[in-house]
């Protein structure tokens, strides 16, 4: 497949030691030797011919020298280019990075020269989008790229690491190999209905079918039960009346525990959000505005936006002040968050004596509670152990278990589950074979959109569009 030649800058926009300008494509060489004047080539003017430099130049080697305009001999700066031949690359396709000094001036001059030799600026995502047309990656992995782009802990990296070595990829495979095969004998058994009885002999099938295909799937839609938090994240609202601690507790998160975060496009936010990294789940925590009864028209806005964050949030801290008795404050907002994933979080456990803190209602019981003190830090331990606790059960991330399927591919290994079960239901039915081998067809295809080999053209732009330019 021979495709036209992209360029784009690679580096985040900014200043910085180095900034890289990426060329695919066939004709990434000869641009490259266009605007390149190696060190140790003549200086002036009798440059080696550009065909002659992109032949000298060998592959997956960096060489030294400066781009230069070759309308005006301007230089523009001294960089080190890599020139790679296919097939050994990102793309598959013959590719060039040039190392520049990194300002978004010499960044977008080199660029500018690039494009004016033919190459066409490149959309998000085509450079790795090109590198799963041609077959080098599967979706999966392609998606992977995005996600270890944006993770946010060392845990959801593991998961987004273990997807682009191909770990999902082969158990799709497997699976799908096994369906293919199992299609291939019941088709036997259509055209030669005098052999059925070897093919699909003592429900020898079935067995194959619910071992190596039901079983697995199974497997990856509980992984991705119990996991995909970790990917994922949850998110998570502070609540409680004015002056219970919620900033306090949020700015002692926020400083302990504050994850490393990428912008994700497309986000909105309309409350100020952080990103902590609890027990390795990326926890977006709001900073919501006190729910609480007011007249003050700016506050009310505050308080509408609270009660719509805490209905799209997956867990809720209902933080009460421990030294104090309950207000009816306090029954109100449990009422608007009693049905919702919760943990009491009783705080100022440090002004209480005898550290039992206030009477609670009965009802109140069915929520799990914890006493901290946001002020000196205590007990955020075991409220961090909580929230781990209540977000993801049992479950330790190991290496053999990390590969969580994302939501995409879990609906379609769903899919493919109840084709698989349904087919496994009709042999031992006696259904005619045709029939089967739709369902099984079918459920080839379901694992097919997973690693790109059936997936429709707009959920693969849909996909790509995630990425940024450059990658
Ligand atoms: P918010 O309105 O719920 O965000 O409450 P703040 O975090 O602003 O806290 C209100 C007041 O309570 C401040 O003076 C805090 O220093 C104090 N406070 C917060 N947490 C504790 C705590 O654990 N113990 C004590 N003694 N005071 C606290």
């Amino acid at each position: 497949m021979e495709q036209d030649t992209i360029a784009a800058v690679a580096t985040p926009v900014g200043s910085g030691g180095i900034g890289i300008i990426k060329i695919s494509g066939r004709d990434a060489l000869s641009i490259a030797a266009a605007i390149f004047q190696k060190t140790g080539d003549a200086t002036d003017g009798s440059r080696t011919t550009d065909a002659h430099l992109a032949a000298a130049m060998q592959s997956h080697r960096l060489y030294h020298g400066h781009i230069v305009d070759p309308e005006n001999g301007r230089v523009l700066d001294e960089v080190l280019i890599s020139a790679m031949s296919a097939p050994r690359t990102y793309t598959r396709e013959d590719v060039v990075e040039i190392n520049t000094h990194s300002g978004q001036v010499v960044l977008a001059a080199t660029l500018e020269l690039v494009l004016k030799q033919g190459a066409r600026l490149a959309e998000p995502g085509e450079f790795t989008k090109r590198a799963y047309l041609s077959g080098r990656i599967d979706l999966t992995q392609a998606e992977a790229v995005v996600d270890i782009i944006n993770s946010r802990t060392d845990k959801a990296l593991e998961i987004a690491a273990s997807q682009i070595r191909g770990d999902l990829k082969q158990k799709v495979e497997a699976i799908r190999d096994l369906l293919l095969e199992s299609l291939t004998e019941i088709e036997a058994a259509i055209d030669f209905p005098e052999d059925v009885e070897d093919i699909i002999k003592d429900g020898k099938a079935v067995a194959v079918i619910a071992n190596k295909a039901i079983e697995p799937l199974k497997e990856l839609i509980q992984q991705y039960k119990e996991a995909h938090i970790l990917r994922d994240g949850i998110k998570m609202a502070v609540v409680g009346k004015p002056n219970v601690g919620k900033s306090s507790l949020m700015n002692r998160l926020i400083q302990n525990d504050r994850a490393i975060v990428t912008s994700i496009p497309g986000t909105t936010r309309d409350l100020i959000e952080e990103t902590l990294n609890i027990g390795g789940i990326p926890v977006v925590v709001a900073d919501t505005a006190g729910l609480h009864e007011t007249d003050d028209p700016v506050e009310v806005i505050g308080i509408q936006k609270t009660e719509e964050y805490i209905n799209r949030s997956d867990l809720v801290l209902f933080m009460i002040d421990a030294s104090e008795p309950l207000a009816r404050e306090d029954h109100r907002i449990y009422e608007t968050i009693h049905n919702k994933r919760s943990v009491l979080v009783l705080n100022k456990i440090d002004l209480v004596n005898n550290k039992d803190g206030p009477e609670l209602p009965d009802t109140w019981e069915q929520t799990p509670a914890i006493k901290i003190s946001a002020l000196y830090g205590e007990g955020l331990g075991a409220l961090k152990d909580l929230i781990v606790k209540i977000a993801m059960g049992d479950f330790q991330l190991e290496a053999e278990n990390a590969t969580i399927p994302n939501l995409r591919h879990k609906i379609a290994l769903e899919r493919c589950l109840q084709l698989t079960a349904s087919a496994v239901e009709a042999i031992n039915n006696k259904t005619p074979f045709e029939l089967i081998a739709i369902d099984i067809q079918e459920a080839i295809d379901a694992l097919g959109e997973i690693v790109g080999l059936t997936t429709r053209e707009d959920v693969i732009d849909q996909i790509f569009s995630r990425f940024c330019i450059g990658k």
